[in-house]
């Protein structure tokens, strides 16, 4: 396992990725569990990527902010290791964004969209979908999805299968893989959509 730069390892990518993943006020809260793949057979693929080669994956993503494009859900490796300036004078931190970019991205996976539900006023917990990263309308910065985004549309891709990698120049396709050894299950669910932020 090589990286180049400064960027930390695939390892603590992963593993983070999988506690976020599982943390039971995440989407196991909507029936979704997250395991890692040990054979390469994946339902997404999770990307920690240099902020300048976002928009390889597609012309519509951002080197300002995270993305998803089909079974690619890719955190923005500056976006990783600094949040937004919106966020942190919100009252966030680090830890927190990193929480909320990993759910908030798969959960463009699961088939949510941006801003699917607003801020419900002053002084409320931030939807997870709403664009958090670019504005908070008022509300508190949250990591997680309410409850009332927890409906059983999830609940038919259990378990939800991810493999990690890291992507810097030089180091396209490089992963590692994390976790239990379990069948792998392809869903093949896909909205095929791209989602900014
Ligand atoms: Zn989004």
């Amino acid at each position: 396992m090589a990286t180049k730069g400064n960027v930390g390892s695939a390892d603590e990518f992963g593993n983070a990725a999988f506690r976020i993943l599982n943390d039971e006020h995440g989407w196991p809260r909507a029936g979704a569990i997250f395991d890692q793949s040990t054979d390469g057979n994946c339902d997404f693929n999770l990307v920690l990527s240099q902020a300048s080669e976002m928009t390889s994956f597609s012309p519509s993503c951002s080197v300002e902010y995270s993305c998803r494009v089909d079974n690619n859900v890719i955190v923005n490796d500056d976006r990783w290791n600094g949040g937004t300036q919106q966020w942190l004078a919100a009252g966030g931190n680090l830890a927190r964004y990193r929480t909320m970019v990993i759910n908030h991205e798969v959960g463009h996976r699961l088939g949510h969209i941006d801003n699917e539900t607003t801020c419900a006023g002053e002084g409320q917990l931030a939807p997870l979908m709403q664009e958090q990263s670019m504005h908070l309308d008022g509300c508190k910065v949250n990591e997680y999805p309410l409850t009332r985004s927890c409906g059983s549309a999830e609940r038919r891709l259990l378990p939800v299968i991810f493999c990690c990698f890291l992507l810097f120049p030089g180091l396209t396709g490089s992963s590692r893989q994390f976790g239990e050894t379990r069948p792998a299950v392809v869903t093949g669910r896909n909205t095929r959509r791209n989602r900014l932020g």
